[in-house]
């Protein structure tokens, strides 16, 4: 597993200072930050290798939830960004029937001229329906279907099952990711969106409703056989926690009994960016709720989890980041 603890200033034994200075697997991925005096941080930035893939390509991950509003959309496109940061290929789908806005939140939405229905009715080619994004050539968005509009009777999870084979043998290469944006409910998008998917992971916010919602939604997945589910839990507010006003992230690991792929906190630069068009993990400075998302993307890489550790216990000591197990 995944640690985050800062590495103490002289950790290189004296016998060892013959030998050859460490090298990091592979070469640094960002620009060298500014050192922060903030421990915590400091520990986050100091992933500087690339993640090793877990698992078979493409890893079809479904991003669902139950209740609606909860922050999949934002998960799907930071996420799937932070991927693509790293240099994995990646395909979203905003399964989102009628009421898209993964295209907005990215800032593609007058890009998008064709949809999957109406690659599956012949009308243009599978790749004309796939929008690259402006910033990062690897990341690529495919819109299930057009605003407002209601799918076309037959079309099912079998048109997504269609795609995910049309992905694995295109031209291009296959694609490292897909990912799923699922729709809030569990009627016949849900159903939809969940078929061709072989994990998922599951946004709840610390509510009982979202947890509710949450649980129903794992028994389903489980019954299509989709045993790979880890959760993230967004929007958490630590003086809320703290106040015992809100469940705390171990309170919601405890009712679920799912693995831990991310705590993001409530950050007003979600909305912010949301509104603009420009996904919270390419702002800088990043924020915290960007930093947490791009560690999520990279447990998701790894298949790795982390460990939901207890505010109330010392929160002089180890305040918000004891979210990150630091
Ligand atoms: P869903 O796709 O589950 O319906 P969205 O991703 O569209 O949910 O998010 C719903 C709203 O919540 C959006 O306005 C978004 O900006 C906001 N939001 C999501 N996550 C956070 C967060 N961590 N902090 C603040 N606002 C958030
Ligand atoms: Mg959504």
């Amino acid at each position: 597993m995944l640690t985050l603890k800062p590495l103490p200033a002289n950790t290189k034994p004296s016998f060892l200072n013959s030998l050859t200075p460490f090298r990091p697997k592979t070469q640094t991925l960002t620009k060298p930050f500014k050192p922060h005096s903030n421990l915590a941080i400091q520990s986050v930035l100091q992933w500087n290798r690339k993640p090793e893939l877990a698992g078979q390509t493409p890893r079809v991950v479904v991003i669902t939830s139950g209740k609606g509003g909860v922050g999949k959309t934002t998960t799907t496109a930071n996420v799937g960004l932070s991927l693509a940061r790293l240099g994995f290929s990646v395909v979203s789908i905003d399964a989102d029937v009628g009421l898209r806005n993964l295209d907005l939140l990215l800032g593609l939405e007058n890009r998008v001229n064709y949809t999957l229905v109406e690659v599956m009715n012949g009308d243009c080619r599978l790749d004309q329906a796939l929008v690259r994004d402006k910033r990062w050539s690897n990341f690529e968005l495919l819109c299930i279907s057009k605003p407002r509009s209601k799918l076309p009777l037959g079309f099912g999870g079998k048109a997504l099952v269609w795609l995910v084979e049309s992905l694995k043998s295109r031209q291009e290469g296959c694609p490292d990711f897909i990912l799923i944006d699922c729709p809030a409910g569990i009627d016949a998008g849900f159903i939809t969106a969940i078929t061709s998917a072989n994990e998922a992971v599951l946004v709840t916010t610390p509510d009982i409703t979202s947890l509710r919602d949450a649980d129903r939604v794992v028994g389903l997945l489980e019954c299509d056989g989709i045993r790979d589910i880890k959760m993230i839990v967004n929007r958490v507010r630590t003086d809320m926690i703290k106040g015992e006003d809100m469940m705390s992230v171990l309170d919601v690991q405890e009712m679920l009994g799912l693995a831990l792929l991310g705590v993001i906190p409530e950050d007003t630069e979600v909305i912010r960016s949301t509104n603009r068009g420009y996904p919270l993990v390419l702002n800088k400075p990043p924020t915290l709720a960007g930093l947490a998302f791009e560690q999520a993307a990279w447990r998701l890489v790894e298949q790795d989890s982390m460990k939901a550790v207890m505010v109330e216990e010392e929160p002089k000591k180890r305040g918000f980041f004891s979210f990150f197990g630091v």
